[in-house]
């Protein structure tokens, strides 16, 4: 079925959908688990090798990911508008391929300083080890024109940003790198690739946390990697062989599962997390709220330009300069569970840690930051809980004051 015309929710549907066989099938496609493929013979083992080394999406061993792998992959790409996806084990693992894939040592990488933070632990337990290196600049304050050097090869960016939802420019930093020959990549895991199209703006390579909102129900960990040309899945898939990865055919399941449903979770999220943030701002002892989705927010006017709906985290810093108050909020909570990977249908709430807000050139600095992911609850609790650990924050001030 052509799907090249057809629209996103119809897409995500349809994508990767297997062939009837004997004219009948099932509407998903089966999990299909090996770590032997077997061939018809030596001439078509000899073949498929061939096919393989020439950057063709074949399997010939368990790590490469048969039927189930190839669906999911085929339904990312469809959704992200790119050449080829390939997954990967979990979000870090995916962005670990791309830097591998794309640096080599003596080479030089631009990231955005408010980049997922884990990003940082890369750069500092291997990178630097294999003498590749990295250089935090600021997407709202620096001249990037003045970063690049000759031996510059990748632009790493991550919009909107972890943490503080910063929204960058990526029609205009994706320019300046291209004109330079450096390839750019950006982390998409907070849109879901639904609600922003980072290859369509600019970038060769769209990395998400399939983890997050692709599979969506807090029971996978999974990576996926989407490139723009034939040349860069060459790389990419060739330095996914030498690394030794491999992705569970049940996980493979389980996210395009996820994915089928994309279009109306994220929708929910959107609505849900836009009503809190609205509340939020209102509320005299929030003393800020980061959401691109509501005006106010600095990277409102980027976000509508570029982006066609907002997800489920919020961010906002407490008012009260009292240490602690963070803490005191998320544990009066009761819908929200105190954790991190969010993209479920859960909600989330955990206090910012300061020194991962000190990685951010965008952070005034000051007050404690609660980041919420806002699940698919009805957002009237959701909003009574918070307004409930407000005044349990508002009792333990006026009793120690
Ligand atoms: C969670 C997250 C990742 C990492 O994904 P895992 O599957 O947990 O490894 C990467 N980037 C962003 C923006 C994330 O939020």
């Amino acid at each position: 079925m052509s799907l090249d015309h057809a629209h996103v929710q119809t897409r995500l549907v349809h994508a990767g959908s297997p062939d009837l066989k004997q004219g009948a099938g099932p509407v998903n496609v089966p999990v299909v688990r090996t770590s032997t493929v077997r061939f018809a013979d030596t001439a078509t083992h000899a073949a498929l090798n061939a096919q393989r080394a020439a950057g063709e999406r074949v399997a010939t061993y368990g790590r490469h990911g048969l039927d189930t792998h190839q669906a999911l992959e085929a339904a990312v790409a469809s959704l992200e508008g790119g050449h080829r996806s390939v997954l990967a084990p979990s979000g870090l693992s995916a962005i670990v391929l791309v830097l591998l894939a794309t640096l080599a040592p003596g080479e030089h990488a631009l990231v955005s300083d408010s980049v997922y933070s884990p990003v940082r632990r890369v750069d500092k337990a291997l990178l630097q080890r294999y003498g590749i290196e990295v250089e935090y600049f600021s997407p709202g304050r620096d001249d990037l024109a003045e970063r690049f050097r000759p031996n510059t090869r990748l632009l790493y960016l991550e919009s909107p940003s972890s943490l503080l939802f910063e929204v960058l420019d990526l029609p205009a930093l994706a320019a300046q790198a291209r004109s330079r020959g450096v390839v750019v990549a950006t982390d998409n895991t907070w849109s879901g690739g639904l609600y922003y199209q980072p290859l369509a703006l600019g970038a060769n390579i769209s990395i998400q946390a399939a983890t997050k909102y692709l599979a969506g129900h807090s029971d996978v960990m999974m990576g996926v990697v989407t490139v723009d040309s034939p040349e860069l899945a060459r790389q990419v898939g060739a330095t996914y062989d030498a690394l030794g990865l491999a992705v569970g055919a049940d996980d493979a399941y389980l996210t395009l599962r996820g994915l089928r449903t994309l279009d109306v979770r994220l929708a929910r999220h959107h609505q849900n997390a836009l009503s809190v943030a609205e509340y939020l701002s209102r509320h005299a002892d929030v003393e800020r709220v980061y959401y691109p989705a509501l005006p106010q927010d600095p990277g409102h006017a980027l976000w509508r330009r570029d982006f066609s709906g907002a997800s489920g985290l919020v961010s906002f810093a407490l008012r009260a300069d009292q240490p602690g108050a963070a803490a005191r909020f998320i544990d009066a909570l009761r819908y929200f569970s105190i954790g991190a990977s969010w993209g479920g249908y859960e909600s989330l709430a955990l206090e910012a840690a300061p020194e991962r807000l000190a990685e951010h050139s965008v952070w005034q600095g000051g007050h404690e930051v609660v980041r919420l992911h806002i699940g698919l609850e009805h957002p009237l609790d959701l909003v009574e809980d918070l307004d409930r650990a407000f005044g349990v924050v508002r009792d333990g001030l006026r009793r120690s004051a």
